[in-house]
């Protein structure tokens, strides 16, 4: 049974506090994240796992989960729905929070030792309302030059923001990156990763409904192919709407790796190595 690499997961979230009513799978250990993250049968199923910041807040926690797990990375960075506040409303000064952000991931030795291997999540969502259009930019642009001036790789969520997040890539030529949960076109795939860049897939692939997804994912270049799950958010079937988590990729993957006509081992292979090229997970992961 392959071993997945997990490029983009959220395992500070609440939803992962200990709760009989959080876990849904024979992995109901009702213990929470750390009753989840040492569970052998989720071992046996994943390879590595990038834990996903969305505020400096949560980003910190990602580090400090990252540091208790060997094969676990973080990524730190500003979401565009955070950008607008915290969740307790309060709001951010782009100046401050950028600074900060800047602080903390430019030294090499310091982003090491917090096994920090990309700038995320940011980007544009145009999903939410009530929504500010510049302030998200601010952000987005500003952790866009961090990475230009650090080599971070970045991982961008773009929601229903397809035009604007592909203008802000062409902006900062040097920089390179994910889409993650990609919602785009055929045709923007194939421009992104013609500039090197990488697209995610997660639990939408598996939807009924998810047709163009699925054909989106047959015509891309397979070395530009990630898998992620987003967790806790955007279950695969048959967990639709219930608690994700890594050990449920091999779902995912049972879908994915037909449309190139892989067995789900060449694809664990082939999207641990993708995920190892962007992320070089190896330099700061004690097993992989
Ligand atoms: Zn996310």
């Amino acid at each position: 049974m392959p071993r997945y690499t997990d490029t983009h997961a959220h395992y500070f979230d609440r939803k992962f506090d200990p709760n009989p009513h959080n876990f849904n799978d024979k992995f109901n250990k009702y213990g929470g994240a750390d009753t989840l993250l040492t569970d052998p049968d989720f071992l046996s199923k994943v390879a590595a796992v990038i834990n996903v910041g969305t505020n400096l807040v949560n980003s910190q926690t990602a580090v400090d989960m990252a540091g208790k797990y060997p094969y676990m990375a973080a990524a730190v960075g500003i979401h565009p729905e955070d950008a607008q506040g915290l969740p307790d409303g309060t709001p951010l000064d782009p100046e401050k929070e950028l600074s900060a952000l800047r602080a903390w991931v430019s030294d090499p030795d310091r982003r090491k030792r917090d096994k920090i291997v990309a700038i995320g999540e940011i980007g544009f969502d145009y999903h939410w309302q009530p929504m500010d259009k510049d302030l998200q930019r601010a952000f987005f642009e500003g952790q866009m030059q961090i990475a230009a001036d650090t080599g971070l790789p970045v991982i961008i969520h773009d929601r229903e923001a397809h035009g604007d997040s592909f203008e802000v890539v062409l902006k900062y030529p040097t920089v390179k990156g994910v889409f993650h949960a990609y919602g785009g076109s055929a045709e923007m795939a194939r421009e992104l990763t013609r500039r090197g860049w990488y697209i995610g897939f997660g639990g939408v692939a598996t939807f009924k409904n998810a047709e163009r997804v699925r054909s989106v994912i047959a015509s891309m270049d397979l070395s530009k192919l990630l898998l992620e799950t987003d967790c806790p958010y955007m279950a695969p079937v048959p967990f639709r709407g219930k608690i994700n988590h890594s050990a449920l990729i091999p779902y995912i993957a049972e879908v994915i790796a037909p449309l190139h006509g892989l067995t789900v081992e060449e694809l664990a292979e082939v999207t641990n190595r993708n995920a190892e090229e962007l992320f070089g997970l190896s330099k700061v992961l004690s097993q992989s």
